[in-house]
């Protein structure tokens, strides 16, 4: 076996293999990774990283969304060194001058009113605590939620996921009602206008609504389908969801753990689509704030917020080190306009993709806004959606330097989603990987 070096850029394929073995004999088998042959990344610069055997790609899924402006941002690492160099943890047990410099920066931007911020560590722990404000609130156990949705990995927010691949119990501790709405173009509303398809599922949530026995706690929506494959349903339609809510009184969780913070290019949330409802009662935010660090957090109104009433604390969440790194990427984010960038550069690359798979029968479909892309992809020719073949474009176009995710109801639908800072030069370099990848899969799968 070769001696890796102290950065690993010259690792031996042996090297690679025997830590694979390590992960395998270690890690639990659910942990999914994509690639036959795992990458292991070593490193990133702006919109590109490096892996251990020296390959550089561009990354379009900016991690898991997490890399929300850049990797390795001179900001962020100055921000995170300089507080590490003080004190690493201090606990919510004392005042922390960033936690509440970021709360007020978080609840001004959410546009709810008389907002409070509680921060967590992860997306998970965000709407868990979400589900437990809402269920205390209401005093109810029982809970909407979109059907192919994804909220998270605990007991709880399981319990509330849509997707069946990613909710292996059934063992939920709430009482979950699945309604319409996240999935556009395939199911039983597929064939109908915008308006025709908002008003069936109105119909079904007030048909699910009628079934529930006694009171429902909350709505729980991706206001577009991350884990979904970047589905969603047409603007608006959670808006005419609220209206119905409101009349039970029934509180609407935004869960914005991929759709915040700009990446959606029009909206700086992705409830905003849904404006003419006004801000959802709790939002739920995660992945890209702090660039990588792992930070969460829940905004709701006070009234919400201060429903419980015996003391709670998350020993790490708004943690010095993550608020610190938070509010650099933030203030980098605003700052340069990368929600604007997201518009122009995914504007762009959309229509770059468009115009590539126009000749392309292995795609299906072109979707989202932003840089939230997803590409629906088919058995040549047919409309039956292809899990193989989205695998293959994933490992053909890693060999074209470029790493994207996948997704979707069918795990056929390829997920898109670089850092906001993507150049144009960079959205044509990802463009042309991607053409080839299709290209290439679409002639082995003829
Ligand atoms: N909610 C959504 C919409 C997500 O996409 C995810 C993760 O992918 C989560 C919640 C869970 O976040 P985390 O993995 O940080 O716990």
């Amino acid at each position: 076996m070769a001696t890796e070096t102290e950065n690993g850029s010259h690792a031996s394929h042996t090297s690679h293999a025997a830590l694979h073995a390590r992960h395998r004999a270690v890690l639990p088998d659910w942990l999914a990774t994509y690639y036959a042959r795992p990458i292991e990344l070593t490193h990133g610069e702006g919109r590109h990283v490096w892996d251990a055997e020296g390959n550089r790609y561009l990354d379009f899924f900016g991690g898991i969304l997490t890399t929300m402006t850049a990797h390795a941002l001179p900001e962020v690492t100055a921000a995170v060194t300089e507080q590490a160099g003080r004190i690493l943890h201090t606990s919510t047990l004392y005042l922390s001058r960033q936690a509440v410099d970021l709360a007020e920066r978080v609840a001004r931007l959410s546009g709810i009113p008389d907002a409070r911020v509680f921060f967590t560590t992860s997306g998970t722990e965000a709407n868990d605590t979400a589900l437990l404000l809402a269920t205390t609130y209401r005093r109810s156990n029982q809970v909407l939620a979109l059907r192919n949705s994804y909220h998270g990995r605990s007991f709880s927010a399981i319990g509330i996921t849509g997707n069946t691949s990613w909710s292996p119990t059934s063992l939920s501790p709430l009482q979950t009602l699945y309604v319409h709405g996240g999935v556009r173009t395939r199911g039983p509303y597929a064939h109908l206008s915008d308006a025709e398809f908002t008003a069936a599922c109105v119909a079904d949530l007030e048909d699910m609504l009628g079934q529930a026995s006694g009171t429902v706690a909350a709505l729980i929506a991706e206001p577009i389908q991350g884990v979904g494959g970047f589905t969603s349903g047409p603007d608006g339609l959670l808006a005419a969801f609220k209206r119905v809510l409101d009349r039970h009184g029934i509180l609407w969780i935004s869960d914005e753990v991929q759709t915040g913070w700009g990446r959606t290019g029009e909206h700086f949330w992705g409830w905003q689509a849904h404006a003419q409802a006004g801000p959802p009662d709790i939002l739920t935010f995660a992945k890209g704030i702090g660039n990588g660090l792992s930070m969460g957090g829940v905004v709701a109104r006070a009234e919400v917020m201060n429903c419980l009433t015996a003391n709670s604390i998350s020993t790490f969440g708004g943690s010095p080190i993550t608020t610190a790194g938070a509010l650099a990427n933030l203030a980098y984010l605003i700052d340069h306009d990368l929600q604007g960038n997201a518009r122009r550069v995914g504007g762009l690359l959309r229509s770059r993709l468009e115009a590539v798979s126009a000749g392309l029968d292995i795609v299906r479909e072109v979707r989202g806004r932003g840089l939230m892309l997803g590409v629906e992809l088919v058995e040549p020719g047919t409309d039956a959606p292809s899990a193989t073949a989205a695998s293959l474009v994933l490992e053909a176009a890693r060999e074209h330097g470029l790493l994207i995710g996948k997704g979707g109801r069918d795990g056929n639908a390829l997920r898109i989603a670089p850092p906001l800072s993507l150049t144009v030069a960079e959205a044509d370099e990802g463009a042309e990987a991607l053409e080839a990848a299709l290209k290439q899969v679409q002639s082995t799968m003829e």
